[in-house]
Formats: C-alpha cells, sequence, structure tokens
C-alpha cells in the first residue's frame, strides 16, 4: 500500500496505562484518507487518551500507530516503550494537527502570528508565504477581519475557529479535533460546527472527540463508541444512532441526546 491508498491513521490493538490505571485495553482504529471518524464515550472513556495516541503526544505499552502506511518504530518494552526515531515523531505530529476544546492560543501573539507561527518556526516555510496562507485559512473560517487582533479580543467561537486556522496552515493530512465545541456556549458553538462541516465538505480527514452527537451523526463516515478502554460497538452514523445494538450505547444516547 502506497502513501495515496494508506489511512492516514491506523491504530492495531493499542494499549495504553497511566502507571496502573489501564486506560485503552486493545483498540483498533482506521481514518482512510478524506474519512471523517467521530470518537463518543463517557467521560473518563479513553477519547482523548486515544487522540493523544494517535500524534505520539502520549506513549503507548503495546499496539501498532501507523502514519500513512509507516508503522511507528520502537525501542523498549511496555512501560519503557517510547519512539524510537525522533525524527518519524516530527512528521507524524506535524502532520496531525490537533484542535483543542480550550483553544490553546498564545495570548502575546496577535491572530495572524499564532497562525503562522508554527509554519515559520516548526516547519522553517518562507514567511511571505505562510502569510498568504494564514490570511486565506482565516478567511475560509471567516474571520479575516481579526488578523491583527489579540485572541482576548475575540469570542470563544471565533477564539476556536482561529485555532482551526493555525491547525489548517500547517497543511496536515488530517485534524484531530479534542471536544472542539465543549467550551462554547450554544450559539457558538454553531460558528464552529459549521467550520468543521465545511472541512468535511471538502474531503479533509479528520478524527473527531465530540459530545456533540448531532455534529458526530452529520458530519461523520464512522463513528467509534468507546467505553472504558474498548470499542463497545461502531459503524456508520445511521446505524450508530439510528439502531445502537448495544445496550451500553444505547444508554448512552439516551442520556446525551
Ligand atoms: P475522555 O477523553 O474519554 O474523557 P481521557 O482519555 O481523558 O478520557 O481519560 C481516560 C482515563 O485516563 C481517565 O480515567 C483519566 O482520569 C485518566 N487520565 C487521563 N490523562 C491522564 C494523565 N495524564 N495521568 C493519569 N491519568 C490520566
Ligand atoms: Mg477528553
Amino acid at each position: 500500500m502506497n502513501t495515496a491508498t494508506a489511512p492516514v491513521i491506523e491504530i492495531r490493538g493499542l494499549h495504553k496505562a497511566y502507571g496502573s490505571l489501564e486506560v485503552l485495553k486493545g483498540v483498533d482504529l482506521v481514518a482512510p484518507r478524506g474519512h471523517v471518524v467521530s470518537l463518543i464515550g463517557s467521560s473518563g472513556s479513553g477519547k482523548s487518551t486515544l487522540l493523544r495516541c494517535c500524534n505520539l503526544l502520549e506513549d503507548s505499552q503495546q499496539g501498532e500507530v501507523i502514519f500513512e502506511a509507516e508503522p511507528v518504530r520502537w525501542r523498549g518494552e511496555g512501560l519503557h516503550r517510547h519512539p524510537a526515531d525522533k525524527a518519524q515523531v516530527r512528521r507524524i505530529r506535524t502532520n496531525l494537527s490537533m484542535v483543542f476544546q480550550q483553544f490553546n492560543l498564545w495570548s502575546h501573539l496577535t491572530i495572524l502570528q499564532n497562525v503562522m507561527e508554527a509554519p515559520v518556526t516548526v516547519l522553517g516555510r518562507d514567511r511571505a508565504e505562510v502569510e498568504a496562507k494564514a490570511r486565506e485559512y482565516l478567511a475560509k473560517v471567516g474571520i479575516a477581519d481579526k488578523a491583527d487582533a489579540w485572541p482576548a479580543q475575540l469570542s470563544g467561537g471565533q477564539q476556536q475557529r482561529a485555532a482551526i486556522a493555525r491547525a489548517l496552515c500547517m497543511e496536515p493530512r488530517a485534524l484531530l479535533f479534542d471536544e472542539p465545541t465543549s467550551a462554547l456556549d450554544p450559539e457558538l458553538e454553531q460558528e464552529v460546527v459549521r467550520v468543521i462541516k465545511a472541512l468535511a465538505d471538502e474531503g479533509r480527514t479528520m478524527l473527531i472527540v465530540t459530545h456533540d452527537m448531532k455534529l458526530a451523526a452529520d458530519v461523520s463516515d464512522h463513528v467509534i463508541f468507546l467505553h472504558k478502554g474498548l470499542i463497545e460497538e461502531q459503524g456508520a452514523p445511521g446505524a450508530v444512532f439510528g439502531a445502537p445494538k448495544s445496550e451500553r450505547l444505547r444508554q448512552f444516547l439516551s442520556a446525551t441526546m
């Protein structure tokens, strides 16, 4: 399989513990190019941990993490297992841009500077070219007029859209969202939902952890329900939301929808 047809991210049999707390107990996940995969489940079920294992923000003890047909190379075993190749980690991490619940914009940089920072300093791209791209992405998320504002001058919805523009400006292979709308009031939530839907429509590969079942139902090609570190049920959104098989999923959905 070459990188044009391989899944952007593939996880096989992943185990992850924090000390003696087993958080992921053998999880598989495939994010084919151009697909949107949503992760749902109760608080503490391991959704964020799984997302962070994909871009190697977290180590894992067992199982494979594969980026575009390239398996992560490890050294050591179990709790002593770590990625063996720093350049590989950097390549994977810069190609899987993360958007966090709390936006995490740098408060001492303007919006434009926030969007330009990593492409210039991490990827070493030409500043003028990055600025042109950054302005394009700010326009795409609907805040071109905020380029010279400071993060604190923006609403939560605008800050999150700036964070999405920042992730896009890395021109990653996939976007990873961790509860992108959870910190927002309902009306601001919708501005961000619209942007995520537009990104799905243009065929971007995305992994989305969300508590917003309507968003997951609307944008996903595939939905994964995690329960206590295991995949309890997964499938097309129509099946997962329309005809859930597992009693746990039924209970979860009736409590959240
Ligand atoms: P979710 O995103 O589904 O709410 P998480 O992946 O954040 O779940 O957490 C799964 C479990 O791992 C929880 O029990 C949480 O308390 C624990 N956990 C998460 N991060 C850490 C950490 N850095 N150290 C220790 N335990 C953690
Ligand atoms: Mg979480």
